[in-house]
């Protein structure tokens, strides 16, 4: 647990979030700004900074975790026909919490939303 780090607060439960999913290594829970409808984050319950941090023993797990979420929001909204995954590392990259996480994005159809790299 690292002093000051928000999603050590909502790992250890001192911040309340809606859990949606739990695994060993890892959590997911809504973004508070979601981005598109049921942006939720995977969050190492470790602090990890990025993906130079995290063992990759862990590689399973996470992967695990993304195809369980995947599965969730499927089940609650059959129009969810795909999802993006995005993560940020370091602050050259976007990262503004310093506490290792990947973005699921889930898609639906004319969603609008471009996530294409050029
Ligand atoms: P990144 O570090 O990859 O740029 O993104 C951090 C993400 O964490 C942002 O999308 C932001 O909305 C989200 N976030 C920041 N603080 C909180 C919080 O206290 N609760 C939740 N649920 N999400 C947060
Ligand atoms: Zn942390």
């Amino acid at each position: 647990m690292e002093e000051n780090c928000i999603f050590c607060k909502i790992v250890n439960k001192e911040i309340p979030v809606k859990m949606i999913y739990e695994n060993d290594n890892f959590v997911a829970f809504p973004d508070v700004a979601p981005q598109i409808k049921g942006h939720c984050l995977i969050v190492s319950k470790k602090h990890f900074v990025n993906s130079l941090d995290i063992p990759a023993t862990l590689g399973n797990e996470l992967i695990g975790a993304i195809k369980s979420i995947f599965e969730l929001k499927v089940k609650e909204d059959k129009s969810i026909e795909g999802f993006n995954i995005v993560q940020n590392n370091f602050p050259v990259a976007g990262q503004i919490v310093m506490h290792a996480h990947w973005h699921f994005l889930p898609r639906r159809k004319d969603d609008g939303k471009h996530l294409r790299l050029e």
